[in-house]
Formats: C-alpha cells, sequence, structure tokens
C-alpha cells in the first residue's frame, strides 16, 4: 500500500485530537507515517501506533521552538523526501495550513485546505471541501505533484486501529531560511480549564440573546457542569461579550461535538456554517419562530434567563 505522510500536532508530546482525526483517513487512502517534530515527540509514537501509524519519524531541535514554521517545513520536506508518499495530510490549523502551503511550494504539488472528508479516488485522493457556508460541498483533486491537504478538526471519526508504529530518527538539515523568523516571546493563554473548542464533546454557546459579557457567566456554569468548552456568535463577540477565539461559525472555528447546546442565537447561515454537523443539537431561544429551530434535535421555546440556570441545576443534582 501507499504510504501517506501525516503531520502530527501535538503539545509535548501530548497528541491532539485532529491528528487522530487524520490518521483515520489517512488509513482509507494508504499506510499512514506519521512526523511527529519537536519537543516530546518520541512520546507521540504510542498513541499514534494505536491509531494506525505503520511508522512514526521523529526529530528535536532548538529550532522547532525557536523559530517559526520553516524548520518544520524544513522536517517535513526530509520525511516526504525520504518516505515519497501518496500524499501528504496535515491539519487544518493556522500553522498546519502555513506549513502545508510551504511544502507544497517546495515540492512543486497542488494543495487542497480545509477538507472536511478524504476517500481513495481511481486518480489519487479526492477530499470533500464545504464552500459558500456549508450550502455547497466539492470534491477535488490535486492533479499536478504530491497532493498536500490539510484537513478541518472533527472531519472524522477518531477509531483505534493498532499499528506497528516503528519509531524512526528523521535527519533533518535546516535551510538558510530556517532561522529567518524568531519567536521572541510566548504568552500562554490563560486556562480556563474548559476543554479546547474545536475538540470537545459538548460546547454550550451563547449569542446575542445573553445580552452582555457580564451574563456569559451562565453560559459558563452550564459549561462547566457539563465539562464542556463554552462558544459565543458572532454577534456576541462583535460586541465584546466574549473573545473572538470562542466564536463559533464561518469566521470562527468548526465544531463537531457530540451535543451543541445553543442559547439566545438565531441560527444564522454563518452561525450554522461552524456547528450543523453537531450529533445532538439543542437550542434555548424566546422567539419560537427563530431559524435555528428548524436545525435542532431539541428546542426549547423559553428565555434562557430561566432555562439554563434551570439546566445547571438539573445536571448538578444528577451528579448525585
Ligand atoms: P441574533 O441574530 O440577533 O439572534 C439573537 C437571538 O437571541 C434571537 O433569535 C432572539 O430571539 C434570541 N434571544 C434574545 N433574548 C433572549 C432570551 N432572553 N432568551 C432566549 N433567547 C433570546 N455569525 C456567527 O455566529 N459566526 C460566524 O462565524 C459568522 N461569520 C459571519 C461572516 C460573514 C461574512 C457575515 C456577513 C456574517 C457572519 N456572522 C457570523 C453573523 C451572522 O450573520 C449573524 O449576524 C450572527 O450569527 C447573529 O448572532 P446571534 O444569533 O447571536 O444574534
Amino acid at each position: 500500500m501507499a504510504e501517506i505522510l501525516v503531520y502530527v500536532d501535538h503539545v509535548d508530546g501530548a497528541v491532539r485530537k485532529p491528528t487522530l482525526e487524520l490518521l483515520t483517513l489517512a488509513r482509507r487512502i494508504g499506510d499512514p507515517v506519521a512526523v511527529a517534530l519537536g519537543n516530546g515527540a518520541a512520546d507521540t509514537a504510542a498513541v499514534l501506533a494505536e491509531h494506525g501509524a505503520v511508522k512514526v519519524l521523529t526529530a528535536d531541535a532548538p529550532e522547532f521552538t525557536e523559530y517559526l514554521v520553516v524548520p518544520k517545513v524544513d522536517a517535513l520536506q526530509a520525511a516526504y523526501e525520504a518516505v515519497s508518499p501518496a500524499a501528504v495530510l496535515v491539519p487544518s490549523s493556522a500553522e498546519g495550513k502555513e506549513i502545508a502551503a510551504r511544502l507544497a511550494v517546495r515540492i512543486g504539488s497542488g494543495i487542497i485546505t480545509d477538507a472536511v472528508d478524504l476517500e481513495a479516488g481511481d486518480e489519487g485522493p479526492v477530499a470533500t471541501q464545504s464552500a459558500f457556508a456549508a450550502s455547497f460541498t466539492t470534491k477535488s483533486r490535486v492533479s499536478k505533484g504530491t497532493p498536500v491537504i490539510t484537513v478541518k478538526p472533527n472531519s472524522a471519526p477518531v477509531e483505534a486501529a493498532p499499528a506497528a508504529g516503528a519509531v524512526e530518527a528523521l535527519a533533518v538539515s535546516f535551510g538558510a531560511l530556517a532561522t529567518g523568523t524568531k519567536v521572541t516571546a510566548r504568552t500562554p493563554r490563560e486556562s480556563t480549564g474548559r476543554p479546547e473548542l474545536t475538540e470537545a464533546a459538548i460546547v454550550v454557546s451563547g449569542g446575542r440573546g445573553v445580552n452582555g459579557a457580564e451574563n456569559f457567566g451562565i453560559i459558563e456554569a452550564l459549561a462547566d457542569s457539563l465539562g464542556a468548552a463554552v462558544g459565543a456568535s458572532r454577534a456576541a463577540v462583535d460586541a465584546g461579550w466574549y473573545p473572538h477565539s470562542n466564536q463559533v461559525g464561518q469566521t470562527g472555528k468548526s465544531v463537531s461535538p457530540q451535543l451543541y447546546i445553543a442559547s439566545g442565537i438565531s441560527g444564522a447561515i454563518q452561525h450554522r456554517a461552524g456547528m450543523q454537523t453537531s450529533k445532538t443539537i439543542v437550542a434555548i431561544n424566546k422567539d419560537a419562530e427563530a431559524p435555528i429551530f428548524d436545525l435542532v434535535d431539541y428546542g426549547v421555546v423559553g428565555d434562557l434567563f430561566d432555562v439554563v440556570p434551570q439546566l445547571t441545576e438539573e445536571v448538578e443534582s444528577r451528579k448525585g
């Protein structure tokens, strides 16, 4: 079977969920060979092997943390040259897309970004993309070079598929550009203790109906009682009530949790684009005609200031 390079997104050896989803997709089109770089790279091997990596190529060097993406591109290119894969898959994060684009230019290949599905085709992998706020889907394949494809989080299930996952050291020599852009400071975002929005199994979101930053506390209380992440509509973000990093939708993040609870959100197409693939959708809205109700599995017509605290209380009471 052809080998498929999978770029590993990890934090000090802890593999992030979108990479495990990439392994599921990679197995559909070939044998996944994972490329893990930086601090803790070798610690990723066990989890990657459990999810189908036949091989894990690792490299660690100070350049990966001291400089921006170019050292990582150098390493991914070295892996590409060592393996001659049939495709290269990269998570669709901001960094992942930059790495993928630079690699595609270097190896003279076409690139597809933000795929939401991937299947084998007669002439190479076929990627599905969602366009115009999910009104259309397109299917494309790369017709020049080795396909480089970035895939959005939550596009595939995480599947256990034990494989050898043999660890091999990747020899990397950095080019002149690698040290061109230095990281001068890193400021970790203050931890909320909540799961990452795009990876959370449950998301509780608030919209304009929340009516003020100070009222987001009731959304957070429900989220915390469920172990959920907090999302927000663009109206709430634009009003300055919640950070942009929590925005769900076309110009925010795409989420696909098991449960999405929308409170005081009307259900505009741009919001739907980021959450309509959620497995179960619940909306709380005082307007029975709100378009969000066309989409939901369970709808509550009511004032969120009554409903949300009651829901939190109920969840808490069931915890025993
Ligand atoms: P509204 O549409 O104003 O709805 C508020 C809802 O709250 C209403 O349905 C109301 O009945 C209900 N409500 C009010 N008070 C209460 C209460 N006390 N209890 C219960 N319900 C109550 N939007 C996004 O969300 N994400 C995006 O990424 C995004 N990208 C965009 C990109 C472009 C190019 C454009 C043009 C728009 C984009 N938008 C996006 C904006 C989008 O069109 C909507 O304006 C936005 O989603 C509306 O947010 P909302 O539902 O919170 O507010």
